[in-house]
């Protein structure tokens, strides 16, 4: 796209294949409308019935938001353990972590809600309001400040330590608590992982509020569920659609976000005939600019053929490509570095084929500084414009590049965590699906060992990280 032009696009483009809603005012957030400009369509369609089930997401979450007679009823209720679960039930997700990790575990409740008819709400201990536009027609999916719940969280409510105390057995019924809280972090205790049984699911399915501790990208697992699965293939006939999906769903940068990435995009890569996107994430201690990593990205874009090599004076005169073209590398990083060297090297040498290559990075953060406004947009910027480039290479078990691989329908090349400050040999590998990788699943010997044992069909090993599960 040279110079987006906003009014001549086609309807069902704009509104990503129907899984937009009509409804919003242009103006307030326009990410939402114009995202399709700065996108290439979509290979990947929407399900009808995945449409349909988000139709009626939004009918709920209108008739059961903030500021409906039923939320009152239902916040009433709290603190009453009772036999009916009311006619509205809720997950209250609360950030944790950076925001790649708020991203996946944010799609996960989402995902997770529209399982179990219940609304999404949004924690606002953290400010997600300067990031993301509201994504529900007519309502909002931010928990009010006054809401009871949020100040009394302990862990005697945590659902793994109640099944552990015997204070909750999701074999027997009788009263159930009007809420509970889930702790599906990284380091979660097995007690905690029982929520991805069958059995314990039927329990959790009576409890009016849900609050969501998590980090982690936990959709896979949702899969392994056997009451959840038909209706899975139903709304994602092609598995590895889910995060794609309802990330373009739900995920709208607000104005200031989306001028970060317009003014870039436009300023950076609108004219380049190619573009790069490749994502630095350093997880060594020392973290910063390391010659191993270097030498890595420089081995994975070479082998690849996704930047040309480099090449001598004289080779190029007389190699010279008739059509050389202009290749855009969108580095990003929290370190400058790496894309420093990168320019230098395709300004100092000459390509092998002609092309030109220019390299830009649009933030150096040095370190990361997650609730700090201004940080936290330009991450998200990042992300969504890597999620714009044609090819992608990202750092093996970044969320980061997850968010940015499954928003532009990508298949990234994945660079695998360098052990011993050493190359990995080889240095990257190709993702066999653009979805994210769960890092820590229950384990296959658990109550899903029996969907586990068939599950290939869904889910496979993750690429960089074989403890972890991605969907294919
Ligand atoms: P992960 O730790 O790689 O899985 O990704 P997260 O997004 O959860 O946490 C890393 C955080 O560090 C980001 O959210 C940013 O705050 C910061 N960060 C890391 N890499 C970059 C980068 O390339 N650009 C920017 N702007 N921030 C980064």
């Amino acid at each position: 796209v040279n110079s987006p032009s906003y009014s001549g696009k086609p309807r069902e483009d704009k509104l990503l294949g129907g899984l937009l809603s009509e409804e919003f005012d242009e103006g307030s957030c326009l990410s939402r409308y114009q995202s399709s400009l700065y996108r290439k369509p979509s290979p990947y369609e929407p399900s009808e019935y995945l449409v349909s089930k988000l139709k009626s997401y939004e009918m709920l979450h209108k008739r059961c938001g903030p500021g409906t007679e039923a939320f009152k009823r239902a916040t009433e209720q709290l603190g009453h353990d009772t036999r009916s679960c009311g006619e509205c039930r809720y997950i209250v997700w609360v950030a944790v972590h950076g925001l790649g990790n708020r991203i996946v575990s944010l799609v996960s409740a989402f995902l997770y809600a529209l399982l179990t008819e219940r609304v999404l709400l949004l924690d606002q201990g953290t400010d997600m309001r300067h990031l993301f536009c509201e994504p529900f027609p007519g309502t909002s999916w931010l928990l009010p400040h006054d809401f009871p719940l949020m100040d009394q969280l302990d862990s005697s409510r945590c659902y793994g330590t109640m099944l552990k105390t015997d204070a909750i057995n999701s074999a027997t019924t009788g009263t159930i608590p009007s809420y509970l809280y889930l702790y599906l972090i990284h380091d979660y205790e097995d007690h905690d992982k029982m929520f991805f049984c069958e059995r314990d699911q039927n329990l959790i399915r009576q409890v009016p509020w849900l609050v969501s501790n998590s980090n982690q990208y936990f959709v896979p697992s949702l899969w392994l569920i056997p009451s959840f699965q038909t209706e899975l293939i139903k709304l994602f006939p092609q598995k590895d659609t889910v995060f794609h999906h309802l990330g373009r769903y739900l995920l709208h940068p607000t104005n200031q976000v989306w001028g970060l990435i317009t003014r870039f995009y436009n300023a950076y890569l609108s004219r380049a005939d190619e573009t790069l996107g490749v994502q630095v994430r350093v997880f060594s201690n020392p973290d910063g600019y390391l010659e191993h990593v270097m030498n890595q990205i420089l081995s994975c874009t070479q082998r690849e053929k996704l930047l040309p090599e480099l090449t001598t004076l004289e080779s190029q005169v007389t190699n010279k490509s008739t059509s050389p073209k202009l290749k855009a590398v969108l580095v990003t990083s929290l370190y400058p570095e790496y894309s420093e060297k990168l320019r230098a090297m395709y300004w100092e040498s000459p390509s092998s084929t002609g092309d030109m290559v220019q390299v830009y990075q649009p933030s150096q953060e040095m370190f990361q500084q997650t609730d700090e406004k201004l940080h936290d947009q330009k991450a998200l910027a990042e992300m969504y414009l890597l999620s714009l480039t044609d090819k992608l290479v990202t750092s093996g078990l970044s969320t980061f590049g997850y968010v940015a691989q499954g928003l532009g329908g990508l298949k990234a090349w994945i660079l695998y965590r360098p052990t011993n400050h050493t190359t990995p040999d080889p240095p990257c590998v190709r993702a066999v699906s653009m979805e994210p990788c769960f890092h820590r699943p229950p384990p296959i010997n658990g109550c899903q060992a029996k969907t586990t044992v068939n599950s290939t069909r869904f889910v496979r090993r993750c690429e960089e990280w074989t403890t972890g599960i991605k969907l294919v």
